[in-house]
């Protein structure tokens, strides 16, 4: 991720905000799951507790309506009933007759008690009670059930099918949760009373119950209560996150951001060049650790840049100072580097070298390429430019991994190398004290153009000769004077041949020419000339003469130089035999007729 992206990608990819994001996820998923389950657990506790006060409720008006029929108070029930309704949230309460109505309200119970014990006992109630349901208070009971046979609690107050049986049976409360009408949650306990052995005094005992309290409370309020506490609860769970969330963001902040962005300014510092820069040495131990190694590290960058930067004078300094021309250019193939030699070199300045490109160099783009891609090749290329010789290298630049990063030209002046190796073997082809050619050199050239000679059927002419009694004149007039004469005669021959011809010293007072393209008639003219021109000469007042042989192409028709150079020789001794100061020329030999005759 480049700088730009990283400074738009903004808070939300920072660390702070990933861990209060997974922290916060983790408070919400594990706090939130236990709220629930607390919520439900203290739903059923306080569910439990209203059944468990209802209950109580329930036989203790049971107990407290038997004591008041034994003590023969029946009159004062449903006083008693009304009083009960008036207790908060009790919405109905009614006592029940087996037969399922209300009890207390009528005049069945004192009819049959009255029948039973014969007499007058209990005195009637004046009235009729009105209908059970219009005394219930009930605005609607959703287990009311229909009236059924007698001997089931049925009726519109009455409790379900089945539940008699089973309050006899247990002799215990029996709970029922519902809603009424406008979907209130509302409790009903059904308390059985038995038909007690203290009941027989004035009752039968033909039921084991003797009625059932039936008891509905509203749980509004008690659920009202419960949203209450829960909304309580969420709030200091809520408080509870924002705070954890906020020590958390604390924490982080000032544990890791801070630390981090210590670090991480510094490395932007030495990032940028800046190779001294410290970080502090301060916070958790990890983050200690971390400065320290940092500090390490950029003192060993620091001291690596500096080895590096001094390297990189060295061979700046190399470079500009070198007598070599370098020219150095990146892998899209710009120059990058000239240094002053080649400028020098090739007689342009550097920027024009970087306009012209590494192929342009030598004005010859095709010569460069090629030099490339002779696969970098170490032999070097030699080329005339600017009036100088220069050796060139050309190498592609490659990385370690083999990759090519650049070129590079290497440009050496090998002007005054050329010039003193072509001085060499000029000397080495030449003859000290005359400045002729030597016999090496004549050996080779002779062989030269006898093989031309032959293959192109040209005339070729060898023309031998040697200075006459020059003993005598060494022992008369010195040696020294001698070597003069020779000298004399080695300027006669240069002024005398052509260019074409290859006048050299054979060795002693011995002197040879080539001549090319001469035949025998064009040879023994030159030879005379050189002959008189000799006599002529002076030197020092003093005079020399020399003998000549003469050898010529085709003329003579032998198989090798030596075999040429060998009949100038043998004319040169003719022309010696012959009395000196003479030209001979070598002529073929004619074969000796075979003596057919036998004589
Ligand atoms: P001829 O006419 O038969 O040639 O008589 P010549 O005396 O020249 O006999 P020869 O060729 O045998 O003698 C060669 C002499 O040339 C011997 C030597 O003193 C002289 N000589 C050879 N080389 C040099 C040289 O380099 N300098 C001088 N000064 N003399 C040389
Ligand atoms: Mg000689
Ligand atoms: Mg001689």
């Amino acid at each position: 991720m480049n700088d730009a992206q990283s400074r738009k990608s903004g808070w939300f990819s920072g660390i702070r905000a990933r861990i209060l994001l997974i922290t916060g996820l983790s408070i919400l998923i594990g706090f939130g799951g236990m709220t629930l389950f607390y919520f439900h657990q203290d739903d059923a506790v306080i569910l439990a507790q209203g059944k468990r006060t209802m209950g109580l409720l329930a036989s203790g008006a049971s107990a407290g309506l038997q004591t008041a029929m034994l003590s023969g108070n029946a009159q004062i029930a449903h006083d008693y009933v009304d009083n009960i309704k008036r207790v908060p949230n009790i919405l109905d309460f009614q006592i029940l007759r087996v037969d399922g109505r209300v009890a207390f309200r009528d005049n069945q119970t004192i009819d049959a008690v009255n029948a039973f014990l014969g007499g007058e006992h209990f005195t009637r109630r004046p009235e009729a009670v009105r209908a059970p349901a219009e005394l219930s208070g009930i605005k609607a009971s959703p287990i009311g059930a229909p009236s059924g046979p007698i001997g089931i609690l049925t009726g519109p107050v009455g409790i379900p099918p089945g539940l008699l049986a089973e309050l006899a049976r247990t002799n215990q409360a029996t709970f029922e949760f519902s809603t009424d009408a406008d979907s209130e949650p509302i409790l009903t306990v059904f308390q059985p009373i038995q038909n007690r052995e203290e009941c027989h005094g004035c009752h039968a005992k033909d039921s084991p119950l003797r009625g059932v309290i039936k008891m509905t409370t509203s749980l509004a309020a008690m659920k009202g209560e419960i949203h209450s506490a829960r909304a309580q609860t969420l709030g200091v769970f809520g408080l509870g996150v924002f705070f954890i969330l906020w020590l958390v963001y604390w924490a982080i902040h000032r544990l890791v951001v801070v630390p981090v962005g210590r670090i991480t300014r510094a490395m932007e510092e030495v990032a940028g060049g800046d190779m001294t820069h410290q970080v502090p040495v301060l916070g958790s131990e990890e983050f200690v650790r971390m400065a320290r190694s940092f500090n390490l590290m950029s003192a060993e960058v620091e001291k690596s840049h500096k080895g590096l930067q001094n390297e990189r004078d060295k061979l700046t300094t190399i470079i500009l100072s070198a007598r070599e021309g370098i020219i150095v250019t990146d892998q899209t193939g710009r120059v990058v580097l000239v240094n002053p030699a080649a400028e020098r070199l090739l007689g342009k300045s550097a920027q024009d070298i970087s306009e012209e490109g590494f192929v342009g160099l030598l004005d010859d783009p095709g010569y460069m390429e090629g030099l490339l891609n002779s696969h970098d090749k170490v032999m070097p290329e030699t080329v005339v430019y600017n009036s100088r010789v220069l050796q060139v290298y050309a190498a592609t630049i490659r990385a370690v991994d083999g990759h090519p990063v650049g070129s590079a030209a290497l440009l050496r002046d090998v002007t005054s190398e050329k010039r003193l190796e072509e001085r060499l073997r000029q000397l080495s082809y030449t003859d000290g004290l005359t400045g002729l050619l030597n016999r090496r050199r004549l050996d080779e050239v002779l062989a030269d153009e006898f093989d031309r000679a032959k293959r192109y059927h040209l005339e070729l002419a060898v023309l031998l000769f040697d200075v006459d009694h020059f003993k005598k004149f060494n022992d008369r007039h010195g040696h020294d004077q001698g070597d003069r004469v020779l000298q004399a005669i080695g300027s006669e021959m240069r002024h005398l041949f052509r260019a074409l011809d290859f006048p050299c010293r054979f060795g002693g007072e011995e002197f040879c020419v080539i001549m090319p393209n001469t035949g025998r008639t064009g040879a023994l003219q030159v030879a005379e000339r050189l002959r008189e021109r000799v006599e002529l000469m002076k030197v020092d007042a003093l005079t020399v003469t020399i003998s000549i042989g003469v050898a010529t192409l085709p003329l003579l028709d032998v198989p090798t130089p030596e075999a040429l150079l060998k009949a100038a020789d043998e004319a040169l001794y003719e022309a010696k035999q012959g009395g000196r100061n003479q030209v001979c020329n070598a002529t073929p030999r004619i074969p000796r007729a075979e003596s057919g005759t036998g004589s």
